[in-house]
């Protein structure tokens, strides 16, 4: 199983929902089987009982689970249909841990974030990447696994911990990181700044996780000297930097990322530029 993260900084609501499952779509249209996985860091064991106002809209898929509206997205962009498992909550670890312990299953030992809750973490994600969810059997070639939140969020860290020793686990070959920033433009001084993206790409790297490509969301297109200095300070290729800008219409985004030849990036990451064909999208 290859697997595809995207994580986020910078501001939450910057599109790494949208940016996964375009990313799904680009790959899916290069012949590649594809499912995803959502992790909402929060403790709700799911999104049934959260406000809408608050929250969005709560995605009910064909199981009756009730997730996050990302998975909504999955499920149209991707033609796939996706179980109750796919949406990994804080809540739904803790509770599968806490289960474990009342039965016993520790042995008396103490339970601790790391390992126990860190090792659910990646046992579900490791069981639920290989249930078919396009309708054909077997597992999916690539997993796209969105992180919900911004990464340095307290919230997170048990999840990046996880992701970490996972990417270390299936090797450099199977696991492709893509970090979504923001490059915003300071209205006196009219100049697309690259700074909170160098921070947080630092802040993952500190935690032991290395973007192999940035998608900047930004109004405008990104400027090639913007693209050589994030390259430069975040230690990403500058054909690796990819630029999602405002489009009036989300279908659009697949198509922006096709044109600046990201399937071609990620494949490479993966591996999987012999048996991928040029992406076929219409
Ligand atoms: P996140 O997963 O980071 O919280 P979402 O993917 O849910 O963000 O997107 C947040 C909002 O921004 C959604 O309403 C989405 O339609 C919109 N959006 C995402 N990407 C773009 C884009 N490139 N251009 C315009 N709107 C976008």
């Amino acid at each position: 199983m290859k697997y595809v993260l995207v994580t986020g900084g910078v501001v939450s609501g910057l599109g790494k929902g949208v940016t996964a499952s375009s990313v799904g779509v680009v790959l899916k249209a290069c012949g590649l089987r594809v499912t995803s996985i959502k992790i909402d860091p929060y403790l709700n064991t799911d999104a049934g009982t959260m406000s809408p106002f608050e929250h969005g809209e709560v995605f009910v898929l064909d199981d009756g689970g009730e997730v996050d509206l990302d998975l909504g997205n999955y499920e149209r962009f991707l033609d796939v249909t996706l179980t109750r498992d796919n949406n990994i909550t804080t809540g739904k670890i803790y509770q599968s841990v806490l289960e474990k312990e009342r039965r016993g299953d520790y042995l008396g030992k103490t339970v601790q974030v790391v390992p126990h809750i860190t090792d659910a973490i990646k046992d579900w994600i490791e069981s639920v990447a290989i249930i078919p969810v396009d309708g054909e059997e077997g597992p999916a070639d690539v997993c796209v696994i969105e992180l919900g939140g911004t990464v340095g969020d307290i919230e997170s860290m048990p999840f990046i911990e996880a992701l970490r020793q996972l990417s270390f686990s299936v090797g450099q070959d199977n696991f492709c990181l893509i970090h979504v920033s923001l490059i915003p433009v300071l209205g006196v001084v009219g100049e697309q700044k690259t700074k909170p993206t160098q921070h947080s790409v630092r802040e993952l790297r500190a935690l032991g996780l290395t973007p192999h490509l940035l998608a900047c969301r930004s109004a405008q297109p990104l400027l090639d000297n913007t693209k050589e200095k994030l390259s430069q300070f975040c230690h990403v290729p500058v054909g690796n930097i990819l630029n999602i800008r405002d489009v009036p219409n989300i279908w659009h985004v697949p198509l922006l990322l096709r044109n600046q030849n990201a399937h071609h990036a990620i494949l490479k990451q993966l591996n999987l530029l012999s048996v991928a064909a040029p992406p076929d999208l219409h």
